[in-house]
């Protein structure tokens, strides 16, 4: 499908992957987008700074450096066979430019991943050379003597024009186009597989083969001959002939967890290993492969629906493991049905992958979260592509007619406003962005600065300098907040009650202050934009104890049998 297909379809130029999934899709990136000549550009300077840098940590030629950069990568879809093929076309000026003592910029506007378009301003991430631009330009230019490889259609330049790169294209796009990752519509759409939309995204299949076994679903004549909604629940207690899933479940008021979000809420991370030279070694690309094929998500360890224990040595847990703490016949009842890019706008195009039959099936929690995307996009004047509250409104309003057609009567819907982004600039902008670390040469006031002027910032209006247009922001974020507070207070569904809570990013900040935490470790240190691991699990435990206080209603009853359930059958079928 479209997300994971252009992010492998790059998977040469690793390090662009952060800016290719996190860009706002909402407003330029249709189905079929290839990656722009910004992203490009980016791509191109990490590598080149992660080359140079790995020279630098080992001592090492560059040649040697290039070499050990492919060998850390893992076979699995051609990663470490891609990194050797493009060393070997772009290697021997890779290595000509940065033994003349050229930066990264100047090696890729050489090569010419980065164009300066005549009227337009110059893109760098690292300080300008002492020599004005032009005449280093020129030298490297000397230096390399011959025209780049790359050929540069309309869109931009296209890594997969190069002749040997078009075979490894065209199988990345079979395999995805048979993985077929987005089965849109009934219930049949859960996996026993991992990755590719498979269980970390949504519970887990328990028999792959019945279409009408699947988690979330009501058991089907007590689950007395199996389980068909995967909660690992069924059979008859010897003793008594009772089925199990009549004894523990019935009236236990079971649910699930869905999270209709974008990146955050899919908890789009880049591990800083991956670009960090003096952390790099064989081990941190191992997760490399599953992340590409989870679109550089990871929803099995988000806020929301996150099943696997935390990274962070952190104690709170998901909003789906707390459901299922509370009552064990929720078990893998969880969808995480998120998208990069995602904003109201553009929910509708993967609104059908949510699965929840009105009939036969328990209610849910649906929470709402499309927190950034319509106020946040690449484009050097932000404000006018910003969603505006009229088109806010009338979306959302689609959105909820769409659920109260398909969710179970008894459901609840939570509408998340938006935060105001202004911690971004005011948290980050003079700290060193782990490619600036190892000699102090870039801040994320620089990173932000070289995404927007290339315009692939995943939000120009809160990654910025200028206050007046942060404020702007701000303004914009605070007008669709309150139009789903107002949505929430004068609405009614037959199907689902409707709520609205605050995204109150301070209020976190407050909390991890109080464990001697700092502001900046609550965001992602590779992309400087998204709340990490820490503040989404902090960011749904605020959630948790609202709910718990004003809407018990909303998380049903504690199961006074979960022992029980744990005696006879054990971990339930794990996750
Ligand atoms: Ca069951």
């Amino acid at each position: 499908m479209k997300s994971p297909w252009k992010v492998l379809l790059a998977a040469p130029l690793l390090l662009l992957l952060p800016f290719l999934t996190s860009a706002p899709a909402a407003h330029d990136d249709g189905p079929g987008a290839r990656p722009s000549r910004g992203h490009s550009c980016v791509g191109c300077v990490l590598v080149v700074s992660v080359i140079e840098q790995l020279a630098q940590v080992h001592n090492s030629t560059v040649q040697a450096s290039m070499e050990r950069l492919c060998s850390y990568l893992p076979e699995k879809l051609f990663l470490k066979a891609t990194c050797y093929l493009v060393v070997r076309t772009f290697g021997p000026d890779i290595i000509k430019l940065l033994s003349a003592d050229m930066n990264a910029d100047v090696v890729c506007h050489t090569l010419k991943f980065c164009h300066q378009g005549p009227g337009q301003p110059l893109c760098h991430l690292y300080p300008l050379p002492k020599e004005a631009w032009k005449s280093t330009l020129e030298k490297a230019r000397q230096i390399v003597k011959k025209p780049p490889p790359l050929k540069y259609s309309r869109g931009g330049s296209d890594i997969c024009s190069l002749p040997f790169l078009a075979k490894v294209c065209q199988e990345i796009k079979r395999a995805i186009k048979n993985a077929v990752p987005f089965r849109d519509g009934d219930s049949d759409n859960y996996s026993v597989s991992p990755t590719l939309r498979g269980y970390h995204w949504r519970g887990r299949d328990c028999n792959d083969s019945d279409e009408m076994a699947y988690p979330g679903r009501r058991p089907d004549h007590w689950d007395v001959h199996r389980d068909s909604n995967c909660n690992g629940i069924w059979g008859v207690d010897p003793k008594d002939g009772i089925p199990y899933e009549k004894k523990f479940c019935e009236g236990s008021e079971p649910r699930g967890i869905v999270l209709l979000g974008d990146s955050a809420g899919a908890h789009f991370h880049i591990p800083p290993e991956w670009l960090t030279a003096s952390l790099m070694s064989l081990k941190s690309f191992f997760n490399l492969p599953t992340a590409l094929t989870d679109e550089l998500d990871w929803p099995q360890l988000s806020g929301a629906t996150g099943f696997l224990n935390a990274t962070s040595r952190i104690k709170e847990n998901s909003i789906y493991l707390r459901l299922r703490k509370r009552n064990h016949c929720n078990h893998r009842d969880y969808q995480n049905i998120s998208k990069n890019g995602a904003s109201s706008q553009n929910l509708e195009t993967f609104l059908e992958s949510l699965s929840r039959n009105p009939l036969l099936d328990h209610p849910a929690i649906v929470i709402y979260a499309m927190i950034g995307n319509d106020v946040c996009n690449g484009k050097s004047d932000p404000v006018p592509e910003m969603t505006t509250p009229e088109q806010f409104y009338s979306k959302v309003m689609e959105t909820l007619k769409y659920l109260n057609a398909r969710l179970p009567n008894g459901s609840h819907v939570i509408l998340y406003g938006l935060p105001d982004g202004t911690f971004l600039w005011d948290n980050l902008h003079n700290r060193y962005h782990p490619l600036g670390q190892l000699n102090r040469d870039v801040t994320y006031g620089q990173l932000y600065a070289f995404l927007s002027c290339l315009q692939v910032s995943p939000c120009s209006g809160w990654m910025t300098a200028n206050e007046t247009l942060q404020t702007l922001t701000s303004q914009r974020a605070a007008q669709l907040s309150n139009t789903l507070k107002k949505i929430a207070t004068s609405q009614k569904f037959t199907s689902f009650h409707l709520y609205y809570v605050d995204f109150d990013f301070q209020e976190i900040v407050k909390k991890w202050q109080k464990r001697g935490g700092q502001p900046w470790q609550l965001l992602e240190p590779v992309d400087g934009f998204h709340p990490n691991e820490v503040a989404s699990l902090l960011l749904v435990d605020g959630l948790w104890d609202k709910l718990r206080l004003q809407w018990p209603q909303v998380l049903g009853k504690e199961n006074p049998f979960n022992t029980q359930i744990e005696q006879v059958f054990g971990d339930q079928g794990g996750h």
